[in-house]
């Protein structure tokens, strides 16, 4: 790209080292999911934007208007920034005070909430992520999102993601998605989403 070209998407800088999150993620799978795969919608997302009536927009802007292969990268970019974000080697590993009481009073309790979203994690076909969203009714709720779909787009927030597309797990869990989910809940850090409750 030359030197005036519009920069929209940038690689996120993680707060924790690549290999901090093993035996979970080992090292491999953060370097293949952060360097080639976020990698490349970062670069995507830069390419397909020239010239276009996005070049100078935000990369929100650009997940909630824009359609096609722009909207799949900068969406992609948005959910792995997300997705990364929630992980930390020393997590908080379970909600406390407000978002404790909206977990138990949606899901019965926290440990039924970990059950229904593996449930809907395991059960999406294909790629996609699995989101704990909050409305603006203060409802909490589990979605399911197909390749770079995202709840940016319907006006929710977005509290938790799980990767669910296997190049999220295939490196250290092959086909068991089911391993990947039980072993994803030792890295997510609850302080992180309890920052996000509106
Ligand atoms: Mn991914």
């Amino acid at each position: 790209m030359s030197t005036d070209n519009k920069i929209v998407a940038t690689m996120p800088q993680l707060p924790y080292s690549l290999d901090a999150l093993s035996p979970h993620l080992s090292l491999e799978t953060m370097d293949f999911h952060y360097h080639k795969h976020l990698q490349g919608y970062v670069n995507q997302t830069n390419n397909l934007v020239q010239k276009t009536r996005f070049e100078n927009s935000s990369l929100v802007e650009i997940v909630k208007g824009a359609e096609g292969p722009l909207f799949n990268n900068a969406a992609q970019v948005w959910n792995h920034t997300f997705f990364f974000e929630g992980l930390s080697p020393t997590p908080k590993k379970a909600p406390t005070d407000r978002l404790k009481s909206l977990i138990d009073y949606y899901f019965g309790s926290f440990h039924q909430f970990v059950v229904d979203f593996n449930k809907s994690a395991t059960a999406l076909f294909g790629s996609g992520w699995v989101w704990l969203a909050q409305d603006s009714h203060d409802r909490l709720m589990l979605l399911s999102t197909h390749n770079a779909a995202t709840p940016l787009r319907e006006e929710l927030n977005p509290l938790l993601v799980v990767d669910v597309w296997e190049h999220a797990y295939y490196i250290d869990y092959r086909n068991r998605r089911a391993d990947y989910l039980n072993s994803i809940w030792e890295v997510i850090d609850w302080n992180t989403v309890e920052k996000r409750l509106r």
